[in-house]
């Protein structure tokens, strides 16, 4: 992994549940969004307990989702939006979803 000129310390993420440790996978996951609506998220990139299968989102990520979502048309019960963590639409042009 390169982290180009960033050189943050990166300690090893542990699953607040059981205390495994978290690898990255991607996966799709359903969110929520006020009393009615589901978003599925295709492709998201999550961090996942090896132990107990508990997903938790790295806090880019979150960033990420937080804009999708708020960028979700909450009159559907029901939305599946492809997760793009870095918009480049010349890779995904039916799919691409530009958040705002
Ligand atoms: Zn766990």
């Amino acid at each position: 992994m390169r982290f180009g000129i960033y050189n943050k310390q990166s300690p090893q993420m542990r699953c607040r549940v059981c205390g495994g440790l978290l690898e990255q996978r991607v996966t799709d996951l359903p969110f929520k969004i006020g009393d009615s609506s589901i978003v599925i998220l295709k492709a998201l990139p999550v961090l996942q307990c090896r132990q107990c299968g508990e997903t938790e989102l790295e806090p880019a990520t979150m960033i990420r989702v937080d804009q999708v979502l708020a960028g979700v048309d909450t009159s559907s019960e029901l939305e599946v939006i492809r997760f793009v963590a870095r918009i480049s639409c010349s890779q995904i042009l039916a799919g691409c979803y530009l958040g705002t």
